[in-house]
């Protein structure tokens, strides 16, 4: 199996982070990266350089407006008198059908739903090599691979078409499963972070072509908070086509791996040709979120499982944050691929 992965992602280091109110250092921070590649070269994968597909797979799941936003606010936020050295939202429309303006701080506050996805002077490029990482292991998996790794920094699945959030600009799972399906693939994407993938359930939720589950913490008392209840079913010829498994809080491996089953059974029984695993590794029990409580053993667990189906798997890197184990969680789940 090949890891792809982009060095260009280490210039991404957003700084503004509000926990509960209260100002804290980001924790998507490019140490990140680097501890999982560390992961990658211990397991002997070869890593590659993603391939440039431009910006067409992109545009399709993320509209131009939203692009030409990402591209260009943060000289445009640098021009404002007295502004912080990051774009940082603080006002949003009640709805992504309200009025467009021509404002810098409106248009932040239109595309971004929340304070944890500050942009700053390499953001986009980040974002886009991203993107190229998860489109890249998306071809490799295309052309016959059984599974590919795609090492993506920042992350993508609290990205809606329109909107940032959650660390997230562009969605890469979502992107490389469009990608997929365009040629001629039936996809399921599976998202195992502890966060509900709220962006990518937000894509596909009118669309029945591509399936998406996610198991998370419950977000009755959890982030993304608005999304991620178990009535999520999905809309309109999309009815069906999204499942929810939230889970209470501190839930560990046992329960984790219940859920699971039930997914699996789901996206076997959609019948797709290809899966791409979101792979979010802030389940673990020593995360710094601390909302789940999967152990690095679970994850040798949940990796055998999903393996299990035998279809070739787009892996994209999501959540998971800084503690001693986070690249032996990665190594427990890729082993299964390998
Ligand atoms: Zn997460």
């Amino acid at each position: 199996m090949k890891a792809v992965f982009d060095p260009r992602q280490a210039a991404h280091d957003p700084q503004f982070f509000l926990s509960s109110g209260a100002p804290q250092p980001c924790p998507e921070k490019p140490a990140r990266a680097e501890a999982l590649l560390a992961a990658t070269r211990r397991m002997g994968l070869e890593v590659i350089a993603p391939d440039d597909l431009g910006e067409a797979p992109i545009r399709a799941v993320h509209p131009e407006r939203y692009l030409t936003f990402l591209r260009g606010i943060f000289p445009r936020w640098q021009r404002i008198e007295g502004a912080s050295a990051e774009v940082i939202p603080n006002i949003h429309p009640d709805s992504r059908n309200a009025g467009y303006p021509a404002s810098a701080v409106g248009q932040a506050g239109f595309h971004m739903t929340d304070t944890s996805c500050p942009i700053g002077p390499a953001t986009w490029d980040a974002a886009y090599a991203s993107a190229q990482t998860a489109l890249t292991a998306a071809g490799l998996v295309q052309a016959g691979a059984r599974a590919a790794y795609a090492l993506c920094r920042p992350p993508g699945h609290h990205a809606f078409a329109e909107s940032a959030g959650g660390f997230c600009y562009l969605n890469n799972s979502a992107i490389a499963a469009d990608y997929l399906t365009g040629q001629g693939a039936r996809v399921a994407i599976l998202d195992v972070d502890l966060h509900h993938g709220n962006g990518t359930q937000g894509i596909f939720y009118a669309r029945g072509d591509v399936l998406t589950v996610s198991i998370h913490a419950d977000p009755v008392r959890y982030y993304p908070f608005f999304w991620g209840y178990a009535d999520e079913i999905g809309e309109g010829p999309g009815e069906g086509a999204n499942l929810n498994l939230p889970l209470p809080r501190g839930t560990g491996d046992a329960g984790f791996l219940a859920a699971l089953d039930t997914a699996l059974s789901r996206v076997a029984a959609f019948a797709p040709t290809a899966l791409v695993l979101a792979l979010g590794l802030d389940a673990f029990e020593g995360d710094p979120f601390a909302g789940l409580a999967v152990t690095t053993p679970g994850f040798t667990r949940i990796g055998a499982a999903i393996a299990g189906l035998g279809l070739p798997t787009v892996i994209v890197q999501e959540g998971g944050y800084l503690c001693p184990e986070l690249g032996d969680n990665l190594e427990a789940v890729l082993r299964a691929f390998v």
